[in-house]
């Protein structure tokens, strides 16, 4: 083991919204404890920052009565992270977060080496370490959920770009006078490829129709139109098709960008893969590059919610350099 100490692990944190996931994990990716705890946002940032030590030092202590020693700490954040210098920007999960130094925070509370990074971007790096990216150097990611999020590993490294804020692929322009984004932006692909895009794409076509606002379809969730789609409903079909076609538009862009080796989807839209992918690779095959099109293999994500936090473990371990 070159010298290295024996029994000695790191914790992968995924920091979300809604719960905080935590885990024990070795250098060989085998997970030892798993914890999970509602966030409580609400309470405001200096419970929640109390909350998060305590649930790293419960499973530093499990660590320690099965005789590990743990190396380092990794942490995946939502929302705008310059992981080089460990701040929260700002987190649309956590409204009280502003410019909030969450890594010398949890390394003077901890007294370990700490690491932050975007979800998304620890995601990607945990698909490629434990998911569909094993055995693959080079990969995206991209979280098609509410929004749509992604991360990009090049040679087995997770390229975070010069300030931590790279792999937003949910913010490249597709049409230049499009639907308004959150990120003040029009036509980003994360208003078409996401499962707002998805409602915004069904409702057209029930606009097209004139079907009356009062009807139930107008107040339909993603979820309801998968559901409608695969039920027959010819609008629904056509929403999804619609997703995919301009997912595929974005996709081939990475594809002649980066000729990965794989495209990795993940997040809760990745359940209506029926739905969209057919279409998804025709616009791919007719946009990019012949070769690194053919060659791309696109998949769906295996990790689902455990992603993060698994990505967060694989930065705790090189931090360390025990991976
Ligand atoms: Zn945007």
């Amino acid at each position: 083991l070159r010298g290295l100490p024996v029994g000695r692990v790191v914790i992968g944190v995924d920091l979300g919204g809604t719960n905080v996931r935590t885990a024990v994990l070795n250098r060989d990716g085998e997970v030892l404890a798993r914890h999970k705890e509602a966030t409580n946002v609400a309470e405001g940032k200096e419970k929640v920052i109390a909350r998060l030590v305590a649930f790293i030092n419960g499973q530093r202590e499990f660590a320690s009565r099965e005789g590990h020693s743990v190396a380092a700490v990794g942490v995946g954040s939502p929302g705008v992270i310059l992981s080089e210098k460990g701040i929260v920007v700002k987190s649309p999960n956590f409204p009280d977060w502003n410019n909030l130094p969450l890594r010398q925070r949890l390394e003077e509370a901890l007294d370990l080496p700490v690491v932050i990074e975007n979800d998304a971007n620890a995601a990607a790096l945990g698909e490629q370490w434990l998911g569909a990216g094993r055995r693959i150097r080079t990969m995206i990611l991209i979280t098609l959920g509410t929004g749509v999020g992604g991360g990009i590993v090049l040679d087995r490294k997770l390229w975070s770009g010069t300030d931590g804020m790279a792999g937003e692929i949910g913010h490249m322009t597709l049409f230049p006078d499009g639907r308004q984004c959150s990120c003040g932006n029009r036509g980003c692909l994360e208003m078409y490829a996401s499962a707002r895009g998805i409602v915004m794409n069904y409702g057209e076509e029930l606009e097209k129709d004139q079907v009356p606002q009062s009807d139930p379809r107008r107040n339909y969730t993603a979820v309801r139109i998968y559901d409608a789609a695969r039920g027959g409903d010819a609008r629904a079909a056509s929403a999804m098709r619609r997703m995919g076609r301009h997912l595929g538009i974005g996709l081939a862009s990475l594809i002649n960008i980066f000729n990965p080796e794989m495209i990795v989807i993940g997040g809760g839209v990745k359940e209506s893969w029926d739905l969209f992918i057919a279409d998804t690779r025709d616009e791919v095959r007719k946009r990019a590059f012949a070769y690194p099109a053919e060659r791309t293999d696109i998949v769906p994500a295996v990790l689902g919610d455990d992603a993060g936090m698994v990505g967060a473990a694989a930065l705790a371990l090189r931090k360390t350099g025990l991976a």
